[in-house]
């Protein structure tokens, strides 16, 4: 198994943020549909920033790569995904704290805890039609796997389409109401990203 250490995390997030150049055009039509048509840009804005400062400043553990990323995402996205991701990321980053390498228990734990503080930052529950309902399946099937990132990934593809029949109780999609049905989740299909990208890092 690979070590979970600073040049993974740092290889995950660039991962992410080539996928999320992959699916822009993706995002950005999903939010043209329930939004305003800027998820696809909000995220490679984000995501270039956030791996321009990892490669700047090379931090030296998983923690403090977390950490960084959730900073530069929370000061270049202006819109509600960027402190949502932000949050998740600078939390997750505390809880791993300044430990060299990581077990995949632990990147459970802190993800739990940044997928908590979203919840929290933007007044949200599952089934509200945002980034959670990816997000928290995605967890919970790392923790019931035992750590396959795999699983995780396939549980938050799965939160994602599970968007499609919900109505938006949050963020913008909210302000279409029943016009919100039928239309999956920009946020929630962006959250699948950074899942299948750790899959794809860890080579699962
Ligand atoms: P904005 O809506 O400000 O233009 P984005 O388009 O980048 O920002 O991101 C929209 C996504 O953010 C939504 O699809 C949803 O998943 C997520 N989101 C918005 N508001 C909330 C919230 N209050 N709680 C959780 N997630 C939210
Ligand atoms: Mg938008
Ligand atoms: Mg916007």
């Amino acid at each position: 198994t690979v070590a979970l250490d600073a040049d993974f995390f740092r290889r995950w997030l660039s991962a992410v943020s080539a996928a999320v150049d992959r699916e822009a055009e993706r995002l950005t039509e999903l939010d043209s549909a329930i939004g305003d048509a800027d998820h696809g840009a909000n995220m490679r804005r984000g995501l270039a920033a956030a791996v321009a400062a990892l490669e700047e400043e090379a931090p030296s553990s998983p923690g403090a790569v977390l950490t960084l990323a959730g900073r530069r995402l929370i000061s270049t996205v202006g819109g509600a995904s960027g402190p949502l991701y932000g949050t998740l990321l600078r939390r997750a980053g505390k809880v791993l704290g300044d430990q060299e390498s990581v077990e995949p228990e632990q990147l459970r734990e802190a993800l739990h805890t940044g997928v908590e503080a979203v919840a929290q930052l933007g007044s949200a529950a599952r089934g509200d039609k945002t980034m959670l309902d990816a997000l928290y399946p995605a967890v919970e099937a790392l923790g019931d796997s035992g750590g396959d990132f795999g699983a995780a990934r396939r549980a938050a593809e799965e939160g994602a389409a599970a968007t499609v029949p919900m109505r938006a109780r949050r963020g913008r999609a909210s302000y279409l109401g029943e016009r919100s049905v039928g239309h999956q989740d920009p946020g929630a299909t962006s959250s699948a990203l950074f899942f299948a990208a750790l899959a794809e890092t860890a080579g699962t």
